[in-house]
């Protein structure tokens, strides 16, 4: 096992990552900008480096900063988290070649699944069932591309290969403005991706977002650990998880884990993933894989008590699976509201000195936050302050707890979206669960709103 690990993240996830490590007593180095130097858990860790000014670019960002940092700490392993530099191929080869290893997939694995149109190629290889739609990338001739769609049928969702974070995407749902969505995809793509790429699906009308996470080790084993529904979603932003994803067969779900777990064996990936599907009339359509640990990975370790950061040590350190599928059982329903510092109707951020903290706490109730009393919440970073999970026997007991717990925490001096989730708890179709990736944005849009 590893002696010490470097963390190239900040936030929740940071602390998240610290006390997987010190609880297998392995040693930990926290590399952060000039913005975190007051962190908890920059203060906890066993070392601890400024890797630069606030900017992520400059920082969190900064493959070179990081290097150096595992080089003078002696780390051998470095986490990325989420965000940041977890998906970017490059840095995990950097990482490898300078003798460290990366926890997460081989740089070959990112490569393929950070490229859209070579991921669905993988998955249709792999047998995962897809989005309908062009078999790899659009050609330039219009004819060709009219065709495509046509035998796809209307609407159909223009897609960028390189793009990511809800961007590059045109929806198009009539013959006559084809040719042109897919010129403006195209140049869009180019400028903001540097990958002129696009590929043509199918456009669902109202899918959930259901996911399956996975989990491999170098000796080509492989499970899957359930699912989760992320539908309650704002502008591609998920705000609320839970697993299992409600009202949908446990043996279609199963088909399609077991699907995904194999998917793994055949590309030889390794670590923690997840395979993104949309889910429409009891049928599931991939659309992504994320290469790296979720903000929503908790409500999968509530339900199978399976601590997934330290699984992703344990293989990254070469270790094989500690479990089978037959030893995975699903427990109960975990619910995931991520606590956001911005106005709870408006979305705008809000950044600031955290002038009172209080989390809630009791039987499954978990909360996962960096922050603290006096606390500033940097503007430099993306707004997330803490997730808070719950976990009960059935999915209503876990909306009657997530209610309880909300009401208990207090968070003053920065505005956050409490009052939003507070709602959504009590919100009528969404206790009854199974509501579409759109359904927030519609129910914001139709409500006036106080300031
Ligand atoms: P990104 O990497 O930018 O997040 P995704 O491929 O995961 O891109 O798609 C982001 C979101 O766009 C999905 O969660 C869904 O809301 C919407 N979307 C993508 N593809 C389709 C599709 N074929 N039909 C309907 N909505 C889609």
């Amino acid at each position: 096992m590893f002696e010490k690990i470097l963390i190239a993240n900040r936030g929740e996830i940071a602390l998240r990552i610290q006390r997987a490590c010190r609880e297998m007593g392995i040693k930990t180095v926290a590399v952060h900008s000039e913005a975190d130097a007051e962190a908890k858990y920059v203060r906890l860790a066993d070392e601890s480096v400024c890797i630069g000014p606030a900017a992520p670019g400059q920082s969190y960002l900064n493959i070179p900063a990081i290097i150096s940092a595992a080089e003078v700490t002696d780390a051998e392993a470095i986490h990325p988290g989420y965000g940041f530099l977890s998906e970017n191929a490059d840095f995990a080869e950097r990482v490898e070649k300078s003798g460290f290893v990366f926890i997460g997939p081989r740089p070959e694995t990112i490569r393929i699944m950070g490229d859209k149109v070579s991921a669905k190629i993988a998955m249709v290889k792999a047998g995962v069932p897809v989005v309908p739609g062009s078999e790899g990338a659009l050609p330039d001739a219009p004819d060709e591309v009219l065709r495509i769609a046509r035998s796809v049928g209307y609407p159909v969702i223009i897609k960028a290969s390189g793009g990511g974070g809800g961007r590059g995407m045109r929806v198009v749902h009539t013959e006559a403005a084809l040719v042109n969505a897919v010129m403006m995809t195209r140049a869009e793509a180019q400028a903001a991706f540097s990958n002129p790429t696009v590929y043509l699906e199918k456009f669902l009308e109202n899918p959930r977002h259901v996911e399956i996470q996975v989990l491999a080790d170098e000796h080509r084993n492989a499970v899957y650990l359930g699912d989760r529904d992320c539908s309650m979603q704002r502008r591609h932003q998920k705000i609320i998880e839970e697993a299992p994803a409600p009202d949908i067969n446990p043996r279609v779900k199963a088909r399609i884990g077991e699907r995904c777990a194999e998917a793994c064996r055949k590309l030889g990936y390794r670590g923690a993933g997840t395979f993104e599907f949309l889910y429409e009339n009891g049928e599931f359509y991939f659309i992504e894989m994320n290469t790296r640990i979720q903000v929503e990975h908790p409500v999968t370790e509530m339900i199978t008590g399976i601590d997934l950061v330290q699984a992703q040590i344990l293989v990254a350190a070469g270790q094989r699976l500690p479990m089978k599928q037959r030893d995975i059982v699903f427990r109960g329903h975990s619910l995931e509201c991520r606590i956001n510092a911005e106005h709870p109707y408006k979305f705008t951020p809000s950044p600031g000195r955290i002038t009172q903290f209080h989390v809630p706490g009791g039987p499954g109730v978990r909360v996962d936050s960096h922050v603290f009393t006096n606390y500033t919440v940097p503007s430099h970073y993306d707004s997330l302050v803490g997730k808070v999970i719950v976990w009960a026997d059935t999915r209503e007991q876990a909306i009657a707890k997530m209610r309880v717990a909300l009401s208990e925490m207090i968070v003053e001096g920065i505005q956050t979206n409490i009052a939003l989730h507070q709602e959504l708890m009590l919100d009528s179709a969404f206790t009854r669960g199974g509501t579409s990736i759109h359904y927030l944005e519609q129910k914001l849009s139709k409500q006036a709103r106080p300031d």
